[in-house]
């Protein structure tokens, strides 16, 4: 076998913030890879730069505040390459 299964998706992730009530909009990509015992690995990058994941450690743009909750709006298909 050796080949590992690897498929990305993108996912658009809604933020909302609690301090400035600001909200935004941002797409993920998700970089799925079977890490060959069954289980699944996911690799998170946003604008090309590696991140963690949606949920996790968000500032606010905006007045740089860290009560922010973050909602998946959605998957997209990923373009073509
Ligand atoms: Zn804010």
């Amino acid at each position: 076998m050796g080949i590992r299964d690897i498929h990305v998706i993108f996912e658009k992730w809604r933020f909302h913030c609690a301090l400035c009530r600001g909200e935004w909009e941002r797409v993920f990509e998700a970089r799925h890879a079977d890490d060959g015992h069954g289980g699944d690995h996911v690799a998170w990058t946003l604008a090309g730069q590696a991140s963690l994941p949606p949920w996790v450690d968000q500032t606010c743009p905006s007045c740089r505040g860290l009560h922010v909750k973050a909602l998946p709006a959605g998957t997209l298909i990923p373009p073509q390459r």
